[in-house]
């Protein structure tokens, strides 16, 4: 195998999701470019195949359900009667298999394309091998994505679990699931089961789900999930094993060492521990491609490799896992690799949300790293509380707030933290302001807000900017009782 000379591409595209922006400019710039265009998995990306898009249709009818069940606080007597969770699932997949289908169509009858659905190394430099065959560009865009961590926990290879790719191939129910993780997926996911009537139980390491965000909208999240589901943090799974009556049996620590491990049976273990590089199967040090200790690949600001010649973009580069940040990447890349501008990445304003109920986002930088930017004495804190609002009124919100940054004297935005109803557009006017030459604020506090709108939380936390004061700040009520093993 991968004998004689390898097959020659104008350009080799590693993944098919946000690289394929490039492709097709590629392709654009010359309509007789040769692109080979290789992706081990279904075509589309993560984003479609297995990340964003499908779990968004997922937590959909999750806050549905949110929502009927508080429908009596409005006067309205609903009763939720059933979740037909088949019926959800199936909704997802109508929605994403046609549009991968619609993909792999385009891939393979283009004529500039050679679609490869392999996995591919490289052998060399500039060249690649994949089911059985080389290929060979002096341009290469690496656009490899990122993969689900598998913890190292004793008995878990022995034992069934599930992954955020393979979660989606459920048919039926878990009666009772434990999900391992803290982070977004985890959380998404919690809130996703819970709703559809599963018993959940999240094992998080940290001490506080959610361990990125600020303290209080973790705490904040917490507290709204300690109401629906089991919360243990600050725990570590010691063993997993397969129960003679086929239930998955989880052995779980404290990590402070307080009292003695705990087991937990399950239905169903999802595995949401974070993401790691791809580049284990990919090997880009073959081809003069550095790696990061990780295992991330190496850009500079412009995403350029340590090889000339060789790009990279998205996830595979380890910073901002996110699909818009991926995007961004590919209209850089675009500028700089194909039309021949020198520009820089810029990842200041990097905006990220957590589909949970309630809703999680943020941009910028968080309280400690405001205050070491900016120093005590020039950072001032504004904070609105949803029910504040007319319209959270209106919404029966009794928590939820806007917190933003702002550094004194000349009002540049720092950050901005937002956890309740669409906070994930409600952080979009503060991301816009924070690409703007100066970053002020002052368009918010002395423009309009309509009234009564939900974004009047983000223009009064403007307006009510003090100073930065130490205070105690509230730590996640995972453990509200004492001991890790709340809820
Ligand atoms: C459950 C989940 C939910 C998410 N939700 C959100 C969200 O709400 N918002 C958001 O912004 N982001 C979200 N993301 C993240 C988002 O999906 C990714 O940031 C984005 O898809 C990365 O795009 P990419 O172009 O870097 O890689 P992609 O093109 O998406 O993936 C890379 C592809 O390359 C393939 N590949 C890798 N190595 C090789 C190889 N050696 N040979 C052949 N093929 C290879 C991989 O199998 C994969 O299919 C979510 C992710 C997950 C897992």
């Amino acid at each position: 195998m991968e004998e004689g000379p390898a097959e020659e591409f104008d350009a080799i595209a590693v993944g098919s999701g946000s690289v394929y922006a490039v492709v097709e400019a590629i392709i654009e710039g010359n309509p007789r470019a040769r692109i080979a265009l290789i992706d081990k998995d279904p075509p589309g990306g993560i984003c479609l195949t297995r990340g964003c898009i499908p779990s968004k249709m997922l937590l959909y009818p999750a806050d549905v359900v949110r929502l009927i069940e508080r429908a009596s606080e409005f006067g309205i007597h609903a009763t939720l009667e059933e979740v037909s969770f088949p019926t959800v699932m199936r909704r997802m997949r109508a929605r994403i298999d046609p549009d991968i289908e619609r993909i792999r169509q385009e891939f393979t009858t283009s004529s500039n394309l050679a679609y490869f659905r392999e996995a591919a190394s490289f052998v060399a430099p500039f060249t690649l091998a994949l089911g059985g065959r080389r290929i060979r560009s002096a341009r290469i865009f690496i656009g490899a994505g990122s993969q689900p961590t598998i913890p190292l926990i004793p008995g878990l290879a022995e034992s069934h679990f599930l992954t955020s790719d393979t979660v989606l191939d459920l048919t039926e129910l878990p009666r009772r699931l434990a999900i391992v993780g803290g982070g977004y997926i985890a959380c998404e996911y919690a809130h996703f089961f819970a709703a559809m009537g599963s018993k959940v139980t999240v094992l998080g390491r940290n001490r506080r789900l959610l361990p990125r965000e600020e303290p209080e909208v973790s705490a904040e999240v917490t507290r709204a999930f300690l109401t629906r589901l089991r919360v243990w943090t600050n725990c570590e799974v010691e063993r997993v094993e397969r129960t003679a009556q086929g239930e998955t049996r989880l052995t779980v620590r404290d990590r402070s060492g307080a009292g003695d491990p705990r087991s937990l049976e399950v239905d169903e273990l999802l595995l949401a521990v974070g993401r790691e590089p791809t580049t284990g199967i990919l090997h880009p040090e073959r081809s003069g491609v550095l790696t990061d200790e990780k295992g991330w690949i190496r850009v500079n600001a412009h995403l350029e490799t340590s090889q000339p010649g060789i790009w990279a973009l998205g996830d595979a580069i380890g910073e901002h896992l996110y699909k818009h940040k991926a995007n961004y990447d590919a209209s850089i890349l675009v500028r700089n690799a194909l039309r021949g501008d020198r520009i820089a990445v810029d990842y200041h304003a990097v905006p990220h949300a957590v589909f949970t109920e309630p809703e999680v986002a943020g941009v910028g930088l968080g309280e400690a790293a405001a205050l070491a930017e900016v120093g005590p004495d020039r950072l001032l804190v504004g904070r609105c509380e949803f029910a504040e609002t007319a319209k959270g009124q209106a919404m029966g919100l009794t928590s939820g707030f806007a917190k933003v940054l702002v550094e004194k004297g000349t009002l540049r935005i720092l950050g901005a933290h937002l956890v309740g109803p669409h906070a994930s557009l409600l952080v979009q006017e503060v991301v816009t302001l924070l690409n703007t030459p100066d970053r002020s604020a002052k368009p918010i506090i002395d423009g309009m807000h309509i009234h009564p709108a939900l974004s009047e939380v983000v223009d009064w936390a403007f307006d009510r900017l003090e100073p930065w004061t130490p205070s105690k700040k509230e730590d996640a009520p995972a453990t509200p009782a004492g001991g890790p093993f709340a809820g």
